[in-house]
Parts: structure tokens; C-alpha cells; sequence
């Protein structure tokens, strides 16, 4: 990464002038003023270096490149070794790659990266993967979301059980008490019945006891005798009808039937739910592991070139080139 991005240029400040840059040579890692630029694009070995337009890098970052041999301390990589697929210094060769038949100088071997296949098939994978992740992000971020409000909607969603629930119970009760009351008037009405005909039957008992009372003290044998044969035909109605009521009655009472003791061991639970996605990833190319200067992509490539430019038909055709 550059150190700093003062706009003043490196070139001409060695020199001790300030002069403002307006560019940087990537090759030499320098800023540089409007004349430095135009002595740069003019200076044989410096009119092919890359020169970026300041005010659009303060806005990007430079990467940095590492254009040093790790072998030898300060010497470039000016080299690459076909049989290593691997770039290195000119002090490596005679050490490292003596015998190596394709050493080519590295502006050779890349000369044509920018339209090459590995150039693409990477820069394409980066992409990828780039809208790759930002799909899963988008997709966490999402379900962090979708997690956080489902808090809310399954406790409104357990009230709304638990409402219905009490509502079913009032509804019971509701009926419970329709048929208690019905119950507690149907035993009320005939309890009075029997309270009835037992008080009348009470009052016509007495009144037969005092009758012969009466007689025993102040009637005649003869009267206490005609009303005992009198009595006589009615009395075995009364024990008859006594006896009924003592067998036949029984005392009532109500009393709450329960269907059976409701043992809730619970009322649900939280459930975990993995659903798929639908985000794909599928490597571009994942084969293309090397970088190898694409000669034969290259010949290929220029052919069509020249074949497209002479607008050649079928009777001729470019059969050898000669590089
Ligand atoms: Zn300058
Ligand atoms: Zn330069
Ligand atoms: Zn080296
Ligand atoms: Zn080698």
C-alpha cells in the first residue's frame, strides 16, 4: 500500500521543487507533476509503466504487490520458470533453475494476463464468490430478523390458544349452570309436593288422635266405639300410604360430576424448524489452479484476429504462424 497520498511529487521534491502531482507510476511507486508525467511517457524505459489518474485512487485502495524475490534480499522478480510454474529473481536462476528450459522474463510471460482465461476464470471466481457471501449474509441478516420477530408472534399465538381455552371452560360452566338450576327446580318442585300431602296428611292424623282423645274423656262407650269403627276403614289407607313414603323417599342432594381431573402436563412447545435456502454456489472453474502464460490461447486468439480482419472465406486459411 502506498505510505501516504500527499499530493506533492516525489520526483521533482528530490530535486527540492514542490510541484503538485496529478499521477502515480504503479511500476515505480511514485507520485508525479504534469511534467514528469510527460517526461515519464516519453522516456524509453518508462513509457510503458502504468500511470493512474490520482484523484480516482484516493477513492480505491492500490493493492500491494509484492515484486521482490523472499530468496534475495531487494532483487525484483523479473523472471518465469514454465517447469516450476513459479516466478523468481534473476539471482535464482543460476541456483534454482539452471537446467529449466522455459525461463521466460516475467513482461513475456505477461503479456497478455489481462485477456487471458486466468485472468477471467479468477476474477470471475472472486466475483462469485463475493455475490455468494453477500447472499448468505443478506440470508443471516434475514433470519436474524425473521428469529427476532417470531418472539412476539408465537406469544400472541400461545395467548390466543390459551383465550380459546378459557373460552371452551366458560362455555361448560355456562351449560354446567343451565342444568344445575334445571336439576335444583325439578327436585325443589317435588320435595314441595311430598311437604304438601305430608303436612295435609299430618294435620288430618292429629286431628284423628284428638277426636278419640275427646271421645275417651268426655264421650260415651258407645260413640268412641262407632268412631273407632269409622276410623278403622281410613287408618289402613294412611299406614299404607306412610309406609310408601318412608320406603320410597330418599333425600336428595346435587353434586358436581367432574368428566375427569384435567392433568395438563403442558400446553405445547418450541419447536426448531431447518428450512433450505436458495442460494447456489457453484465454482466457476475450479481446475484452473495455475497461472500459466497461455501461448497456444494467445496464437489462437491472434489468428481469428487476422482472420477477421482480412475477411478471409474458405479458400484461404492461415494454417502456420510465425511467432
Ligand atoms: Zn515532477
Ligand atoms: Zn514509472
Ligand atoms: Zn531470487
Ligand atoms: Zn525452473
Amino acid at each position: 500500500m502506498m505510505s501516504s497520498y500527499s499530493s506533492q511529487c516525489e520526483s521533482c521534491s528530490e530535486d527540492g521543487k514542490s510541484k503538485v502531482a496529478l499521477r502515480f507510476c504503479s511500476d515505480c511507486d511514485e507520485r508525479l507533476c504534469r511534467e514528469c508525467v510527460e517526461y515519464h511517457k516519453k522516456c524509453k524505459a518508462t513509457k510503458s509503466h502504468n500511470l493512474i489518474d490520482l484523484a480516482s485512487m484516493l477513492r480505491s485502495t492500490i493493492p500491494n504487490v509484492n515484486t521482490l524475490c523472499e530468496f534475495h534480499e531487494d532483487v525484483y522478480l523479473d523472471f518465469y520458470c514454465m517447469q516450476h510454474d513459479t516466478v523468481c529473481c534473476r539471482k535464482c536462476i543460476p541456483s534454482s533453475h539452471q537446467s529449466c528450459k522455459d525461463v521466460l522474463l516475467l513482461e513475456v510471460a505477461s503479456e497478455h494476463i489481462k485477456i487471458s482465461s486466468a485472468f477471467d476464470d479468477t476474477f470471475r471466481e472472486w466475483q462469485n464468490i463475493h455475490k455468494t457471501l453477500e447472499h448468505l449474509r443478506q440470508n443471516f441478516n434475514d433470519n436474524v430478523n425473521e428469529l427476532k420477530k417470531s418472539e412476539s408472534s408465537i406469544c400472541e399465538e400461545v395467548r390466543v390458544w390459551k383465550r380459546n381455552l378459557i373460552k371452551q371452560i366458560n362455555t361448560f360452566e355456562e351449560k354446567i349452570k343451565i342444568d344445575l338450576s334445571n336439576d335444583m327446580t325439578r327436585d325443589l318442585d317435588q320435595l314441595k309436593k311430598l311437604n304438601t300431602e305430608t303436612s295435609e296428611l299430618h294435620d288430618n292424623v292429629k286431628e284423628r288422635g284428638q277426636e278419640l282423645q275427646f271421645l275417651k274423656e268426655y264421650g260415651s262407650n258407645n260413640q268412641l266405639y262407632l268412631m273407632l269403627t269409622e276410623q278403622g276403614k281410613g287408618v289402613q289407607n294412611v299406614v299404607k300410604r306412610v309406609q310408601e313414603m318412608t320406603l320410597s323417599y330418599k333425600k336428595t342432594r346435587l353434586k358436581f360430576e367432574k368428566t375427569a381431573d384435567i392433568d395438563l402436563k403442558s400446553i405445547g412447545s418450541i419447536s426448531e424448524v431447518k428450512e433450505a435456502h436458495d442460494i447456489q454456489y457453484s465454482p466457476v472453474k475450479l481446475q484452473q489452479a495455475h497461472v500459466q502464460p497461455e501461448r497456444v490461447d494467445t496464437i489462437l486468439t491472434f489468428k481469428k484476429a487476422i482472420t477477421e480482419q482480412l475477411k478471409l472465406t474458405n479458400k484461404l486459411h492461415i494454417s502456420d504462424l510465425a511467432i
